[in-house]
């Protein structure tokens, strides 16, 4: 929801002075900013979310560093809230209280690539695009590549159970971690987890922090499993009369046993924007198929082949395969320029990342034109077909256009809840999706997520406000 303003307690202005004290003394000046101008930058991610301007920003270097805040904080009563790249879609680092911006960014060191174990040990700040850097050097791959992977970093990657692409076949960020040092609000620390592959001892916790956007625990190192780089990969593009015919595509490619490692879809309207950021498409196509296969080299020819006949056979008007390393950076530096193209349609863009069934994509579509025309909304789709994730982008220029984007943002996620879908596929609820969970969860589970998020955090003092709209009022009906 925009301008969603959850029911969170503000701290006071002695609380405040005491925690910028005692960061001050236990941190030094390098590492705490408290003016306005420095704070301003992280009062916001890459959502549309209103948050209030933190009152102090932590750049830590160190599991001391974020253990000291989390301590000054509990002591001195003081929200925190943990933030990695600020790339967020949901307003998850923007804090909603004010109080102390706690950046790990600045930890961004491997410290172990180990290839007889299949592992790597980062801290939280290390930069998606990095990490795969470094363990390709070694002749090894972490599959998770969400699209941010310039300016995202791993933390918030934890946090967020971020899923990219290549999530169809290889599964997401979740799959991939073994453990995770994490630090309490009080500044308790302990390492959920472990370094083999197996282990059942007692609860999943590491699966718990995986994915708490922030509201549990602040991670330090974390210990991902890694896996072979795989021998060979083609990209291929198909373009579409319209998404029926890239849908049938899709079907036919999952049901023929076909596991591309990727299948991402554009559909016309944000083709256009493709176009208007200066990519000659075929005028007659009205939906794109952006897919990778990969594997052994032989066989990856042989999948790509199948791919691309069947595409063929469900109407594409061209399939190109890209020829060399070039071309494939090419066609990806387009679909990840897509966003940003989107963007620069209009004045605002709220991008919503739903999950329906795979076969019911097409049905999600056709709902999504009917709301845009009886609302008269602009919107585009684009998003992951193998897992039915779509990125719904709602557009618009004027203020007064809110209400009717606020009526689209429901409809949405009327549609895809009875559709059998969620509500996230990969940005979490943060602050723009929490007065909507009770569309999807019951008050049971809801109930029971809060008792969880009581146990590690009973005074609400980490990332307050998020998840859980504390306000039924602000629900959306
Ligand atoms: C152009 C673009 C493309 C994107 N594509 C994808 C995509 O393909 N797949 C996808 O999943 N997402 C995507 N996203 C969304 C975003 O990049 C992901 O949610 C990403 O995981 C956020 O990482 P971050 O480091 O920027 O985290 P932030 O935005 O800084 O924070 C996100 C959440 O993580 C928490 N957090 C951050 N660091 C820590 C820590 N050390 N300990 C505990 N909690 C922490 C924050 O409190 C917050 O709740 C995209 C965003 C953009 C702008």
């Amino acid at each position: 929801m925009l301008n969603f303003h959850p029911n969170v307690t503000q701290p006071s202005q002695a609380a405040l002075e005491r925690a910028l004290l005692l960061l001050h003394r236990a941190l030094g000046p390098s590492k705490v900013l408290s003016a306005r101008e420095s704070c301003e930058v992280y009062s916001h991610d890459d959502s549309e979310a209103e948050g209030r301007m933190p009152d102090a920003v932590v750049l830590a270097s160190s599991a001391e560093d974020i253990a000291t805040t989390l301590r000054i904080a509990e002591e001195t009563a003081v929200p925190v809230t943990p933030r990695g790249g600020g790339t967020g879609r949901v307003g998850g680092a923007v804090p909603s209280a004010g109080g102390i911006v706690l950046s790990t960014l600045g930890m961004k060191q491997v410290k172990e690539i180990d290839r007889r174990e299949l592992l790597a040990v980062v801290e939280p700040g290390l930069v998606l695009a990095d990490l795969h850097a470094a363990v390709e050097a070694e002749g090894l791959f972490y599959p998770p590549d969400a699209n941010s992977l310039l300016a995202c970093a791993i933390g918030g990657n934890v946090a967020t159970n971020a899923r990219g692409p290549r999530a169809f076949k290889y599964g997401v960020t979740r799959n991939y971690v073994l453990g995770v040092e994490a630090t309490l609000i009080g500044g308790r620390s302990f390492f959920a987890g472990r370094r083999t592959t197996k282990g059942v001892t007692g609860y999943d916790v590491t699966s718990l922090l995986v994915g708490s956007e922030g509201t549990l625990a602040v991670f330090g190192d974390i210990t991902l499993r890694l896996i072979a780089k795989p021998e060979s990969v083609m990209t291929l593009m198909a373009l579409f009369p319209n998404i029926q015919a890239s849908c049938r595509a899709v079907e036919s490619i999952i049901v023929m046993g076909l596991v591309p490692r990727c299948i991402e879809l554009l559909d016309h309207g944000t083709l256009e924007a493709v176009r208007r950021a200066g990519n000659a498409l075929n005028a007659q196509a009205g939906a794109m198929l952006l897919m990778e296969v990969d594997g052994p080299g032989l066989e990856v020819e042989r999948q790509a082949a199948r791919v691309g006949e069947l595409c063929d056979e469900a109407g594409a008007l061209e399939v190109l395969v890209a020829q060399d390393a070039g071309q494939r950076d090419r066609l990806w530096a387009a679909r990840r320029e897509m966003s940003p193209a989107v963007r620069r349609m209009a004045k605002h863009k709220l991008s919503e990342d739903v999950v329906v069934p795979r076969g019911k994509i097409a049905e999600l579509l056709l709902r999504v034109a009917r709301t845009g025309e009886r609302l008269q909304l602009r919107n585009v789709t684009y998003g992951h077909a193998g897992d039915g994730n779509l990125h719904v982008n709602f557009l618009w220029d004027d203020e007064s256009e809110v209400p009717r984007v606020e009526q689209g943002i429901e409809q949405l996620f009327r549609d895809v809840v009875e559709l059998r879908g969620t509500l996230s596929g990969e940005h979490g609820v943060g602050l723009m999706k929490a007065p909507y969970l009770h569309l999807e969860q019951s008050e049971t589970l809801i109930e029971l997520q809060r008792g969880l998020k009581n146990v590690f955090d009973p005074h609400q003092l980490l990332n307050p406000g998020k998840i859980f709209s504390a306000d039924r009022s602000h629900g959306a009906c």
